[in-house]
């Protein structure tokens, strides 16, 4: 049913009114000329009027533009009709005026044609092109009807003239770069409208052809070529007002979609960047940082107090970027689902103690760490990742509260699971911020920035993707201004 309503309306519909409109020749050719210019001189002012109410919502001006050009064309078509042979509206005029006035509207079509790409993507100042198309079309009429000057198109008993057979070969070869043009733009259109405004272009040479051929006003190419015109406009109707009204989204939107496309794939960059910065930083970054190291222990042995302080500060820095790398790397690892778990058994409460020794040894902090912890809780899971959860957490505690200020990390069995805390007596974390610090680039702060340790809103967000992967749970407590709790809790093995 769907099918046979779209046959008719597409095929049955339109082939019984060009046959209507065809048969009313047998009336007299001037009724069947006058009902296709009628309907073209509609068509005209139709796009015109719909391009032009929707001028706000189209950002494409290739559109409005057409839309004018065609007001004007339609405008030349409406005299066209009217001086033609047997209308006996423009005494004094004969065959003659008709023509002109039909190479003229040619022209202005083929003319705006060429023009109107360039304002697909370029801004219009439309008060400009309608001012423009006045001067050009009052220029062109007062040629015609005042100056007599505009050469002449037919002579009566002898038929077209040079100029006029030329003029259409001209306006068909224009055509074709008109094609040409429109094919170079073709990605600048929705599908769709392109295929009509090729299909438009193509009718509007081949009506530009037969008109070349025909010899009398009244012969077979002239209707022929009447009717073409109309399949040429109609496709331009389709175009703008079909495809670009009624199905919004491919063209309204099309540059929407063309954005959301152009974000997609800047995303994509993005993490493609992100992961080859932090992969090609990784290595440099590491080998500065050894070599560092040694160099601040030579200079250490060689007591020069003032190479040293400077490489000490240089450590620190560079200990920072190992950190900020290693943290992009990590979430491009998870972002990509390409995090992978060495799962061993370990003791999770003697792996929290060597973390704490670790801080308290390697990590000069001024900071007093104290660990509490029964022994032998023993987890499945990834010993290094797991470790990261707990440094991370230990960080933040040093990061976020004064120097010299106690830090409690305790290990201790709770319902099958282990529970680890690490708690500080810091600044805090605002009630409302309290769920958001465990996603991506979320601080609640504005950076403390002591120089010392990374800062970018990352790592509770790894730590929290590690937790979870190992079917656990993490979370905080805290009083803003008294301090926080940070804890997680992973399965005990059985
Ligand atoms: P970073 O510390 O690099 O900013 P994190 O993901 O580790 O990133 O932490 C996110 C935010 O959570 C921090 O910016 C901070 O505002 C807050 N935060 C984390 N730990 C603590 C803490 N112990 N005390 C107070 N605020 C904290």
């Amino acid at each position: 049913m769907g099918q046979m309503s779209a046959y008719l309306r597409r095929i049955l519909m339109p082939a019984v009114f060009i046959l209507l409109l065809i048969s009313t020749r047998i009336h007299s050719y001037l009724l069947f000329h006058s009902l296709a210019e009628l309907f073209s001189i509609f068509i005209a002012i139709a796009i015109f009027l719909l391009s032009w109410n929707a001028r706000r919502f189209i950002s494409n001006n290739y559109i409005l533009f057409l839309g004018i050009a065609f007001l004007f064309i339609g405008i030349i078509d409406t005299l066209h009709t009217l001086a033609y042979k047997g209308m006996n509206i423009f005494a004094g005029f004969d065959t003659n005026l008709p023509t002109q006035l039909w190479i003229i509207g040619r022209y202005i079509f083929v003319f705006s044609l060429l023009i109107a790409p360039i304002f697909i993507k370029r801004k219009m100042k439309k008060l400009f092109v309608i001012h423009a198309y006045v001067f050009v079309t009052a220029i062109l009429l007062l040629s015609v009807f005042v100056f007599r000057i505009f050469p002449v198109s037919y002579i009566e008993g002898m038929g077209l003239t040079l100029f006029k057979k030329l003029s259409e070969y001209i306006i068909s070869v224009l055509l074709i770069v008109v094609l040409f043009i429109h094919f170079r733009n073709k990605g600048k259109f929705d599908q769709k409208v392109f295929k009509l405004l090729v299909f438009s272009i193509v009718t509007s040479i081949l009506s530009e052809l037969s008109f070349t051929l025909y010899v009398d006003v009244y012969g077979i190419f002239n209707l022929a070529g009447h009717i073409l015109k109309l399949f040429a406009y109609f496709g331009f109707y389709k175009a703008i007002i079909e495809i670009g009204l009624s199905n919004p989204y491919n063209l309204l939107f099309f540059e929407l979609k063309e954005k959301q496309k152009q974000m997609v794939i800047l995303e994509k960059r993005k993490d493609e960047f992100i992961s080859i910065a932090s992969h090609e930083l990784k290595t440099p970054v590491t080998t500065i940082k050894a070599f560092a190291e040694i160099l601040q222990n030579y200079t250490k042995k060689n007591k020069d107090i003032y190479a040293e302080s400077l490489l000490g500060k240089m450590n620190s820095q560079i200990n920072r970027l190992v950190l900020l790398v290693g943290d992009l790397l990590d979430v491009q690892t998870i972002e990509s689902g390409k995090m992978r778990f060495t799962v061993t058994p370990f003791d999770l409460s003697e792996m929290v103690k060597e973390v704490v020794d670790n801080f308290k040894l390697i990590k000069n902090t001024n900071h007093q760490i104290y660990f509490r912890g029964g022994s032998k809780l023993i987890i499945n899971g990834d010993r290094f990742r797991v470790s990261q959860v707990v440094s991370n957490l230990i960080n933040n505690a040093i990061k976020y509260s004064p120097n010299k200020d106690k830090i409690l990390v305790t290990v201790k069995r709770e319902k099958g699971q282990v529970r680890v805390e690490v708690q500080d007596f810091g600044i805090g974390i605002a009630k409302n911020m309290q769920d958001r610090i465990f996603d991506k680039f979320v601080q609640a702060h504005n950076r403390p920035d002591q120089g010392r340790l990374s800062s970018l809103g990352l790592g509770l967000f790894i730590s929290s993707e590690i937790v979870q992967r190992h079917r656990g749970r993490i979370g905080c407590i805290s009083d803003p201004g008294k301090g926080s709790t940070f804890h997680f809790s992973l399965p005990l093995k059985i």
